[in-house]
């Protein structure tokens, strides 16, 4: 990803995206919500947007079907859910909630999934939604130009309480079956308000074997880095010596933000409730 690989259009456009979602955010806390339903509204307009590499804009796999992964978690009680390997839910980010706040379980995977969204009343799509012959053909080449659409988001409430989450159609020509790091808490997201909030997007199997959210939270646990330096350590030093690529968005529980990649771009963006706003991919 550089910049005259991606015309300014096409830049543009994420950008808009990205500010959008933001806003959303940006608006659930002002109104009082609590730093979940920022997170959630936020994933959840970004798995709409057939831009990105989650939802309605996931990727396919080898056998050109769409496995959707997702997480979330509160860094007040260090809950979580995941959902992984779904193809019908139509926001994979609210069935994370569900399972994190209705379930008694962390992680529902395929069919059961699936079953327990429809449970408890979340919508289910025809695995067809995502997959769109006009949409693919158009963002064939937008797609080729991003590896790393997954999405995610971090956010500080005004109680004071971190929440992460991600969510994905993981990676392009994955194998039937193939679960990343994005819905495993610890690689792909982490939350706890004693450090930070992380989530993550990149080679799931390096984040997940670097256990990358986590190791970013425990730098600040027990060596006392801050939330930069700590995840500057992880995604430029470990993970850059492992082979894997990607980048992570965190926050730390005084809401001082830190966006790191070792790629040569990671769209992200940030806003705080004092009018600081950035917007940025490279
Ligand atoms: N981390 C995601 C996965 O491995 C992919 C990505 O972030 O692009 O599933």
């Amino acid at each position: 990803m550089s910049p005259d690989q991606m015309p300014e259009a096409v830049q543009e456009r994420y950008k808009n995206a990205l500010d959008s979602a933001l806003q959303a955010g940006l608006d659930t806390l002002e109104g009082g919500g609590s730093s979940l339903d920022a997170v959630v509204r936020v994933i959840m307009y970004l798995e709409d947007h057939p831009l990105f590499n989650a939802g309605k804009g996931a990727v396919f796999t080898s056998d050109g079907k769409n496995e959707l992964d997702a997480s979330v978690m509160t860094g007040h009680d260090l809950n979580a859910g995941a959902v992984a390997g779904v193809t019908d839910i139509k926001n994979p980010i609210l069935a994370a909630r569900a399972v994190m706040e209705q379930s008694g379980h962390v992680m529902l995977a395929g069919r059961g999934a699936s079953l327990f969204a429809e449970a408890v009343g979340l919508e289910l799509v025809d695995p067809a939604y995502f997959f769109t012959e006009r949409r693919f053909e158009s963002l064939r080449r937008i797609r080729e130009m991003e590896k790393h659409g997954t999405v995610g988001c971090v956010a500080l409430d005004r109680a004071g309480n971190l929440c992460a989450g991600t969510s994905t159609g993981g990676i392009s020509n994955k194998r039937y079956g193939r679960v990343g790091d994005s819905p495993i808490i610890g690689a792909g997201t982490y939350a706890n308000n004693r450090t930070c909030g992380v989530s993550a997007t990149g080679q799931g199997e390096y984040f997940i074997r670097w256990t990358v959210a986590h190791d970013i939270s425990a730098l600040m646990e027990y060596k006392e880095m801050d939330v930069e330096s700590a995840a500057k350590k992880v995604v430029l030093e470990k993970l850059v010596e492992a082979g894997g690529e990607g980048g992570v968005v965190c926050l730390d529980a005084l809401g001082r933000p830190a966006m790191v990649t070792n790629t040569s771009g990671m769209f992200r963006a940030y806003g705080n409730s004092e009018g600081e706003r950035m917007v940025a991919i490279f």
